[in-house]
């Protein structure tokens, strides 16, 4: 294929894409707005499931450096109400089918397999102007510029490229998520790091919940979500961390200070993390020589699991069609068909599991998803 490719955006979709394409002996640059891979940590696990995440890293023909980065027994999972009872409480399955990484490493994995200067760091797109079939010329943040043929979104939910495709944007989902993290070898906070057990712990409440993963290094990280406008969310001053975590923990009224620890005891920095979504079913019309991957195609909330998962499945899925199928249009026109089916069909699993989460029903909603599945 003799077409200039710029991919626009270096996360989980846009490497695995740029991966699958060398593999076969297409070149592609990745425009990413980072000036480095290690400007912003990538912390948090990712369970990578058989039939998305795994296809994809195996015809990106790394399933087996993969596998070396899986940490066993850390798929534990618990499922406690406000006082902290127990309802429900599964061991570690070292066989699973959605075994656990670290999103760093996985992410590191990609970009060492990459030839050199295949990505252009501190490259932050700024606008993109499509001319038909004359290609598309891409305006930096830093005001240099690039012409190329075809390109692809990979540049996560607030994608720049999107627009010339469609008008969609994200919408606030009603759910914030706030970093936490504990210092385990703090002896104050023992006890709530021994509640977690060996993997997550989810402590949930309709409208709030914590959620902490212990890792096997002894990390303790998680999230405290809320039900809250986003508005309210953003006016707590988290000027003095401290004071910040007390107004938030006051919000878990009736909690037991075993779990509410996780918030006023943190150590992290607390990054508010908004849930948007984009719309469950969103498609566009064909557009000459423009697609998306990932989260800039199909943002959804992390209740399914997915989003990762199926952003380095598009990578791969595109990357094949590119390969293999000589008339541009006719493969993206191919790989949309699909993506608009498989994204459709998650982010609708991942709406209604945000509710199994932190609706009316919680926590028994809760156990009861674990519980079928
Ligand atoms: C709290 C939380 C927990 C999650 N847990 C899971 C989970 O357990 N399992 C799972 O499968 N998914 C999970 N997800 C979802 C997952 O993180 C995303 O779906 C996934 O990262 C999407 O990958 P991506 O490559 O499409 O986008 P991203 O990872 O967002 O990468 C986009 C890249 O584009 C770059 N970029 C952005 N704008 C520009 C620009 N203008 N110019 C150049 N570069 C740009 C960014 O710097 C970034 O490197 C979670 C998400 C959240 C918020």
């Amino acid at each position: 294929m003799q077409k200039t490719i710029a991919i626009v955006g270096a996360g989980l979709g846009g490497l695995t894409l740029a991966r699958v394409l060398q593999a076969h002996g297409v070149e592609a640059t990745i425009y990413e707005g980072e000036t480095s891979a290690a400007t912003r940590t990538q912390g948090g696990l990712l369970d990578i499931h058989e039939e998305t995440g795994q296809i994809a890293l195996r015809a990106a023909g790394l399933h087996d450096q993969f596998l070396t980065l899986v940490r066993p027994g850390e798929d534990a999972k618990r499922v406690v109400d406000r006082h902290g009872s127990m309802l429900f409480d599964v061991s570690a399955d070292p066989g699973s089918a959605r075994p656990e990484v670290d999103r760093g490493e996985l992410r590191q994995l990609l970009i060492d397999s990459l030839t050199p200067g295949t990505i252009r760091w501190g490259h932050k797109l700024a606008s993109v102007q499509h001319h038909g079939k004359g290609g598309h010329d891409l305006t930096f943040a830093d005001g240099s510029t690039t012409h190329a043929d075809i390109v692809i979104g990979a540049d996560g939910a607030w994608s720049k490229v999107r627009p010339l495709l469609t008008p969609a944007e994200p919408l606030y989902s009603g759910t914030c998520f706030i970093e936490i993290a504990l210092d385990s070898s703090n002896q104050n906070v023992q006890a709530s790091v021994d509640a977690i057990g060996s993997g997550t712990l989810m402590a949930v409440w309709p409208g709030q919940g914590i959620i902490a993963h212990r890792y096997a290094d002894g990390r303790v990280l998680g999230y405290v979500a809320l039900n809250r406008p986003e508005e309210w969310m953003r006016s707590i001053d988290f000027g003095d961390p401290s004071v910040g975590l007390r107004r938030v923990a006051d919000e878990f009224d009736g909690w037991t200070t075993l779990l509410t620890a996780f918030v006023t005891q943190s150590i992290a920095e607390p990054r508010l993390r908004p849930i948007y979504t984009l719309p469950v079913g969103l498609t566009w019309d064909r557009v000459p020589g423009v697609t998306l991957v990932g989260d800039a195609a199909h943002l959804m909330s992390p209740f399914a699991g997915e989003g990762a998962n199926l952003a380095m499945y598009d990578g791969a899925d595109l990357a094949r069609e590119l390969v293999n199928q000589p008339d541009i249009e006719v493969a993206l026109a191919g790989y949309e068909d699909r993506l608009f089916e498989r994204s459709s069909d998650a982010a609708g699993r991942s709406a209604r599991n945000l509710e199994v989460f932190f609706g009316r029903g919680a926590p028994q909603s809760v156990v009861a998803l674990f519980d079928h599945s």
